[in-house]
């Protein structure tokens, strides 16, 4: 420093000999300043010197274009102010803050700075807390925040680790650092043009600049002399540190709230001030969270080693230390499964315990010879999976089940042995599918098999009668919605009249507008498309029946015990014999002609393919128009030698019916479509599937695409084109193209998409996720074998010791959404 004022005042002094010509230092006086005040500042540590220093402006010097005499004066001022400052030895005035141990956050809550309340309970609306204005009300409204309660499970959703203090002398370049330091002086100044703050601090090891850019009002809370917590990034200008608009606070006599500590960061839109919504929290945390009864029984919470509720939220916004924040989301992310868990648990209770089912006995002989007049033996797999959906069904309590089983597994001749034993019983059966395409699929399907076992007798629009398959005719009915009105009502009336035997529709016909007599079980295939409200809507028909839901998108298993948590799970874990992986190809934009060259070869040896049209997101009929587009184009450019089909969601269900026959006879080797294929369609000598736009769509989906190929025993392909994929686009791609099990894609995809998406599990029905993870599976079972073991106990939470728990429950699922039973 004596150094540095040195060489100064010597420059300074030279200036003087030379007549003050500008000419002491090479490239001008001004540049030397300019330099030397921003190294030289840090060692002003007198408030008044400081302020002397700063008037002389060392940093903004112009005196390149000051007069002579101008210059004279202002040389001299500076020689003169050099000479003070050499004689006061820096140490002597720098004030150490009083307490130099590290900030560590004081339990006391700060309950003189709590907002007062007028209505007192969590359940209070956020506007009768003081310093909560109407307006910022309004701002927390729209991030779904509305009670005091809300406001206590507004949790951060991180923290910046604060909590080490720095000594100045030790501070490094980029890290998030905290000091504690005393204010040498703040003041306003302007940084690139904008009113900004610049203050000096300083500890017992040194001072610092701190700047906040295009925030003059920082300067007013500085007082000199005061203790100041820093805590921010520490950056370099003209080669020395700088904190750059870092968080501070006073050190009065309080606890830290943005600064010194685990501070809490919460994701804010709507305009809110991330300072002032960390005070509030701070605030409410500190008076309300005494208030939060833990609805957890104690020895739960011993068992499990959870920490007590009011604990976990307080440490939850404003830990203690790393291990207390984990401790925290651990017992808050246990208690959103274990609620969960619960919940799921008692709707199936609930839904099994208010109407007794129809048990249904096993019929041996008409489902033998079913069996046995398939073409093909069943697989293991699916024997063992039609044993236990057997077994359901002779139960009085109604079956709810899941049967996951990879394209093409052999589900729907499951199904129909199931739907054929509850008809053999003298009862109704429903087939649901996701889409009229799938219904009328499967109204073929079931068709053909119940040919092979007996024999076609009738035929009217949409109705068939086999018999030889029961000891009486058996009537099986396909209703969609364009049937003719007249027809629809008379099939409804069949239904009603108890004459139909097997119902096969769409989920929608099926829920909105039969009246069933007799209805014992229900199949619903491609169950993800059918949340949790279709569910129930079947439930209250009046009927409690079984309930068999069919998945080909394979649900990694956290995800199933979460959003099927009420279902037992099934699966089919084995293709049928001869089945051979799809080769698949990620194929670039100029290699578009060498794909068509390849399906062309294809169908001239015999085989079939699928183009699946680009995908367009807006209405149907803008995706109608699309695939007829394409349609042309390829049947007039590309393939004007080969019968093209088209098959798109604005055709009439006669129309469709008609291509689909063609494509599945073989009449047409091509058939193009929109995304509708997807799922379930059928026909063994397709070999090829070409998906447009392919980057847009899910994994999921592709892996459905790439199952209507390689159903048969020859070498299937599945060609994907791509224009111009984004990174995420281009990851699906590559790992489509590596993987072939659906359930390892499963699992892709949620780690792509993260679980709120995978299923859009918003219209699940079921309460928000904050805390938990889906990938915590350890946690996701104990949640789940506690809730299973409370619910053995006591299934309806009646004992008084578990009041706070079912009023809970009901509180969250109230909240959620969404009724599951
Ligand atoms: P998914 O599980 O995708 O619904 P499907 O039930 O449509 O599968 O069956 C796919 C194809 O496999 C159908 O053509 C069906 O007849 C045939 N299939 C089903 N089970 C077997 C089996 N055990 N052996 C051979 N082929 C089978
Ligand atoms: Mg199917």
């Amino acid at each position: 420093m004596a150094l540095n004022i040195e060489s100064l005042r010597k420059i300074l002094e030279l200036e003087r000999e030379k007549g003050y010509t500008d000419s002491a230092v090479i490239g001008g006086l001004d540049k030397f300043l300019h330099r030397w005040a921003g190294q030289a500042i840090e060692s002003v540590t007198s408030p008044e010197l400081l302020s002397q220093f700063r008037r002389l402006r060392l940093d903004d010097s112009k005196y390149a274009a000051m007069t002579q005499p101008h210059r004279q004066r202002w040389i001299e001022e500076i020689i003169g102010f050099l000479s003070e400052l050499g004689e006061i030895p820096a140490e002597t005035e720098i004030k150490p803050p009083k307490s130099v141990s590290p900030p560590a956050p004081r339990k006391r809550p700060s309950s003189a700075k709590a907002p007062k309340i007028v209505g007192g309970s969590l359940e209070a609306s956020i506007t009768t807390l003081k310093g909560v204005s109407a307006a910022m009300a309004a701002k927390f409204n729209r991030l779904g925040v509305k009670t005091i309660r809300d406001l206590l499970y507004f949790f951060p959703h991180r923290h910046l680790d604060y909590s080490q203090r720095k000594h100045i002398s030790d501070l490094a370049e980029g890290e998030e650092q905290t000091i504690m330091a005393n204010v040498w002086q703040a003041q306003e100044t302007r940084l690139g043009g904008r009113r900004s703050t610049e203050a000096i601090v300083g500890d017992e090891t040194g001072n610092v600049r701190v700047v906040w850019f295009n925030n003059p009002y920082v300067a007013k809370s500085l007082p000199t002399n005061a203790q100041v917590v820093i805590s921010g990034r520490v950056g370099v200008f003209g080669g020395r540190h700088v904190f750059e608009s870092p968080e501070w606070e006073l050190l009065e006599d309080k606890e830290l709230v943005h600064t010194g500590r685990l501070v809490p960061l919460y994701s804010l839109t709507q305009g809110l001030k991330p300072r002032q919504v960390r005070k509030l929290m701070k605030a409410v945390v500190d008076s309300f969270s005494g208030q939060v009864k833990d609805f957890l029984p104690p020895e739960l919470i011993k068992r499990c080693k959870l920490l007590e509720l009011p604990q976990a939220i307080v440490q939850a916004h404003y830990p203690e230390d790393e291990a207390a924040k984990d401790n925290a989301r651990y017992r808050l992310a246990f208690d959103e499964l274990f609620i969960l868990q619960l919940g799921v648990l008692g709707k199936k209770h609930e839904w099994q315990e208010s109407q007794p089912g129809n048990p249904l006995s096993p019929q041996p002989a008409p489902l033998d010879a079913f069996l046995k007049s398939l073409p093909f033996e069943l697989t293991s797999a699916q024997q063992k999976v039609l044993k236990e959906l057997l077994a359901d069904l002779e139960k009085p309590v109604p079956m709810s089940r899941l049967l996951q089983g990879e394209v093409g597994s052999g589900k729907t001749v499951v199904a129909t042995a199931a739907l054929l034993v509850a008809a053999a019983n003298g009862y109704q059966g429903a087939f649901m599918a996701p889409t009229e395409i799938l219904a009328e699929q499967h109204f073929t399907n079931v068709g053909q098999l119940l040919s092979r076992t007996g024999k076609q007798i009738a035929e009217e629009d949409n109705l068939r009668t086999y018999s030889g398959v029961l000891d009486r005719p058996l009537t099986v009915a396909l209703l969609i919605g364009d049937l003719k009105q007249a027809r629809k009502q008379e099939i409804q009336q069949q239904i009603a009249a108890g004459e139909i035997d097997i119902i096969i529709g769409t989920h929608a016909l099926i829920q909105k507008e039969v009246g069933f007599t007799k209805l014992s079980l229900v199949v619903v295939d491609e169950q993800h498309r059918f949340g949790v409200e279709q569910r129930s809507a079947l439930r209250q028909k009046g009927f409690n029946p079984h309930v068999l839901v069919m998945t080909a998108t394979p649900i990694p298993r956290t995800l199933a015990l979460t959003l099927y948590g009420d279902l037992d799970l099934s699966v089919i874990d084995e293709l049928p014999p001869g089945r051979q992986a799809v080769k698949t190809k990620w194929l670039k934009p100029e290699q578009r002609d060498s794909a068509y060259t390849f399906l062309r070869r294809q169908v001239t040896e015999g085989r079939q393919a699928f183009i699946v049209c680009p995908l367009v997101e807006e209405s149907e009929a803008i995706q109608a128009k699309a695939a007829v587009a394409e349609y042309e184009r390829l049947s007039g450019e590309v393939f004007p030698d080969l019968k093209l089909g088209l098959i798109h969601g604005r055709m009439s269900a006669a129309e469709k019916d008609k291509v689909m026959h063609q494509f599945r006879s073989g009449e047409l080797p091509v058939l193009v479509s929109t995304p509708v294929v997807e799922v379930g369609i059928d026909v063994p000598n397709a070999t090829v599937m070409l998906v447009e736009s392919a980057d847009r769509f899910g994994l999921s989906q592709l892996h459905q695409f790439r199952g209507r190929v390689g159903r048969g025993s020859a070498q299937s392909y599945c060609m994907l084109l791509a224009e111009n994929p984004s990174e995420i686009g281009r990851e699906r791609l590559d790992i489509i193209e590596k993987i072939q099990d659906g359930f390892q894609l499963a699992e892709e995809d949620l780690r792509l998409r993260g679980p709120g998406d995978f299923f859009g599990t918003r219209q699940s029905g079921l309460p928000d996720l904050r805390m938990a993870k889906l990938s915590d599976v350890a946690l996701l079972e104990l949640a789940r074998t506690e809730a299973i073991r409370l619910f053995e106990k006591d299934p309806g939470l009646k004992k008084p010791a578990h009041a706070p728990l079912a009023q809970e429950l009901s509180r969250v699922w109230q909240g959620g959404g969404g009724e599951l039973s």
